[in-house]
């Protein structure tokens, strides 16, 4: 057995985590030992990630052939139920991007790919990778690739990033005379690349007068717990007291006993914002528990509904044609979605070719929180609804 203490995949006090950390520092030590619920969406951005590394390291860092790349793509892709062909196109946006920044550069920059850094001046035993920097002059770029496509991540104040930026000056500091430092995020599922730019001092501010305090009243298991935007993925969130306590609806809180007025309504809102998720999250939890044995009173685990299928489709559909019907019938013609033909077009063919035949109606309204960064709802004019279609 190795004598070597193996170093934990993640940091306690994770980059990642550090919104919710900084704002809830006792969710770091209730953390320890909750099971992992991450599912299919977090395997997948996992996938995209190394498509995404082996596409910078070929430009940057590690020069290969063309069968070189096409062998360790190979690898990542072939028969990965994970993957799909677009991850290609959204991982190139990625690296166009750091194209833009390196070849706007007046001499080559220095450039590292999946950049390990160590923030633990600030933060106890910290430490992460970073997807992408690149160096020039005075000036420091951090860009992180998200492949999310349902939060929209901003650069601006970016905690993770940020500690990024402290773990990369930690190693570089000296070497280089960075004075101006951009976040930036790529995450092109949705059309979001931003960036946004800070000093150095700055950075050093936050990390001495912000991020140490918390960090150590986190690693040290204290605080209260502060349920708030940070909690939404918090492995506590099941369970955790606190943030239950936002569903306490209670009958007295409504004045009225028949109608609710519009601040009563706002309340409610408030109160119920993101309940579906919070039931579904404390289902999950409840139900890794209960087929580790835990009894929850009232409740068992069943069965599923499960699907019917064919064991074999070909031997069925050979049976059918033999009992005399047509194999035409055991098909259906169906046309490809928009997504679908964008996807087989590409999506330059697809612009130059089908711009002028694709609309986009008006969005169903939607009521959310005022903070929402989305432009208030306008109705459409019946001029401008029937302007794109054509009688
Ligand atoms: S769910 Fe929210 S309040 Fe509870 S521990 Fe996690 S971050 Fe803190």
């Amino acid at each position: 057995m190795s004598s070597k203490k193996e170093t934990p995949a993640h940091a306690l006090l994770s980059a990642s985590s550090a919104e919710r950390w900084l704002n809830c520092p006792a969710s770091v030590r209730l953390s320890e030992g909750m099971p992992d619920l991450a599912g299919d969406s977090a395997r997948e951005g996992t996938l995209a990630h190394a498509i995404a590394e082996l596409k910078l390291r070929k430009q940057y860092t590690e020069p290969m052939g063309k069968a070189t790349f096409t062998r360790r793509m190979n690898k990542l892709t072939k028969d990965n139920a994970l993957y799909n062909p677009e991850m290609q196109r959204y991982t190139d946006q990625y690296l166009e991007f750091v194209n833009s920044i390196t070849y706007a550069q007046t001499t080559a920059p220095f450039v590292e790919v999946e950049k390990k850094v160590n923030y633990s001046a600030y933060a106890p035993e910290g430490f992460g990778t970073v997807d992408c920097i690149v160096i020039h002059g005075n000036h420091l770029w951090v860009i992180d690739f998200k492949y999310g496509k349902h939060n929209k991540v901003d650069a601006e104040d970016n905690s993770q990033l940020k500690l990024y930026a402290l773990g990369v000056l930690a190693d570089y500091g000296f070497i280089y005379p960075i004075q101006t430092v951009t976040l930036c995020i790529v995450q092109p599922r949705m059309d979001n690349i931003v960036q946004w730019d800070t000093e150095v001092a700055a950075l050093y501010q936050w990390g001495n007068e912000v991020v140490k305090p918390l960090a150590e009243e986190a690693y040290a298991g204290g605080g209260e717990c502060v349920p708030g935007k940070h909690c939404q993925f918090c492995p506590v969130k099941p369970v955790c007291k606190a943030y239950a306590g936002k569903y306490d609806v209670k009958e007295e809180e409504i004045k009225d006993p028949q109608m609710m007025n519009a601040s009563e309504m706002a309340q409610m809102l408030a109160k119920l914002e993101g309940v579906v998720n919070y039931h579904k999250k404390l289902k999950e939890y409840a139900l890794t528990k209960a087929l580790e044995g835990l009894t929850i009173p009232g409740f068992k685990v069943v069965e599923g509904r499960s699907t019917r299928s064919f064991k074999d489709l070909d031997a069925a559909f050979q049976k059918i044609k033999e009992a005399g019907f047509d194999e035409s019938l055991l098909y259906e013609r169906v046309p490809l979605t928009l997504t679908g033909v964008e996807k087989l077009l590409g999506k330059n063919q697809f612009d130059s070719l089908l711009a002028a035949d694709v609309v986009k109606p008006q969005g169903k309204p939607t009521l959310v929180p005022e903070d929402d960064k989305r432009e208030p709802f306008k109705p459409k004019s019946a001029a401008e609804v029937f302007k794109d279609i054509q009688v």
